[in-house]
């Protein structure tokens, strides 16, 4: 394994997973939902394999279905135009569009800066990509991970080439708001930085939260990348379609790396993604409501438990504070949760670098059929 490589061993998510198989535990740690999405998508899909639709090599950028399907979900919600033969690309998840990006327009030595704690493939792509990550700390203020837009500026340098921004954010479930947003965009704007905005959870934002895309503010629709997923969104996962939506000279840019990662996946996947995001907006208003039932369930069987619990805005993610509980090394607590508890979760700290920050806090994932979720409760009543 090359040196750029070496520091981030196997992901915590496979980690955590062979954790959960290996002992019978419930897997609140790595963030799938446990019941597949819509019926008549899966059919779609079926219907896609069986006419021939996707079976070969698609084109590289994704298929015109799914383009214009994107650009028409972006204009529709936010507002946002872009030409889906230019302004739009298929990728192999968000995982891919997050890879293809930082190939593409991160030069070696430069500087990425991104919120810490950041999902895991964000330090090992700016590495592979030859940058350094700078990260800026999101901190828990009065029940929430929160920005230091001060420590935002003051942690740019004529070396940042990008700002790598995640609203929802995973894992704090912290969402974004309006004042922030434009702050980032005045700070892009006035440095001259690109900005990647991993998006993915966009559509699961709780409460009086809204999403705002970031592409939105002024100034930004030439400078931003916009990351998407099927994968959350949907329900499935396993199917690997995401995108990217920029302007066209960084689409262009991301697709040159791309077509040399995978060139295309997910042929007829890609065909039944196009008619999920096509849904009315009461199958997203419907699964919203549901994972918000699930993340109170949650979120209070957690807090009965002995956790502090950091409610999320968003995401389907919840982040805890295990010091209540009279622990402090959340790396030992999840190792231990197995045993002690039956339920599996992710220690925050692998997402950040300054270890020390993140080592109290604890994810779990409330993307789970209420029943696991009530199971799982009762079974962490064993942790006080
Ligand atoms: N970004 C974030 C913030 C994520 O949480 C995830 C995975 N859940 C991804 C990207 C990857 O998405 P995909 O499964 O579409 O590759
Ligand atoms: N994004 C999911 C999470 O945060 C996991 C994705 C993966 O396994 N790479 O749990």
């Amino acid at each position: 394994l090359n040196r750029r490589l070496a520091e981030f061993g196997t992901t915590i998510f496979a980690e955590m997973s062979a954790l959960a198989t290996r002992t019978g535990a419930i897997n609140l740690g790595q963030g799938f939902p446990d019941t597949d999405g819509p019926e008549e998508i899966r059919e779609a899909a079926v219907r896609a394999l069986r006419d021939g639709r996707g079976n070969q090599y698609p084109p590289g950028p994704g298929v015109p279905e799914l383009r214009t399907a994107i650009a028409a979900h972006q204009q529709r919600r936010y507002g946002l135009d872009h030409d889906p033969d230019t302004g739009v690309l298929v990728t192999a998840g968000a995982t891919e569009a997050i890879a293809a990006t930082l190939l593409a327009l991160v030069e070696p030595g430069d500087e990425v800066i991104a919120l810490e704690p950041y999902y895991d493939s964000y330090a090992a792509c700016v590495a592979m990509a030859g940058g350094t990550r700078v990260p800026v700390t999101l901190r828990p203020h009065e029940g929430a991970f929160r920005l230091d837009l001060d420590e935002l500026r003051a942690a740019v340098t004529d070396r940042t080439r990008l700002l790598l921004i995640n609203t929802p954010h995973n894992p704090t479930g912290t969402v974004l708001g309006r004042a922030e947003l434009t702050a980032i965009a005045e700070l892009a704007v006035e440095r001259d930085l690109l900005v990647v905005t991993d998006e993915v959870y966009e559509h699961l934002v709780f409460d009086d939260a809204e999403h705002l895309p970031l592409a939105g503010f002024p100034g930004m629709r030439e400078r931003t990348v916009t990351i998407g997923s099927a994968g959350k969104t949907f329900s499935f996962t396993g199917w690997k379609v995401g995108w990217v939506t920029a302007a066209p000279a960084l689409v262009s840019a991301v697709r040159s790396a791309k077509q040399f990662l995978t060139y295309v996946a997910s042929g007829p996947f890609q065909y039944a993604v196009a008619e999920a995001l096509a849904l009315p907006d009461s199958f997203f208003a419907g699964f919203r409501a549901d994972m918000l039932a699930k993340r109170d369930l949650l979120a209070a069987g957690l807090a009965d438990a002995g956790f502090a619990v950091f409610r999320p805005a968003g995401t389907y993610f919840v982040t805890t504070d295990i010091r209540p509980l009279g622990e402090s090394d959340g790396f030992a607590f999840c190792r231990a949760l197995p045993e002690r508890a039956g339920v599996v979760a992710v220690p925050n700290a692998v997402f950040y670098d300054h270890r020390e920050e993140g080592a109290p806090f604890v994810r779990f994932a409330f993307c789970k059929r209420t029943s696991v979720l009530q199971e799982a409760v009762e079974r962490l009543k064993a942790v006080r």
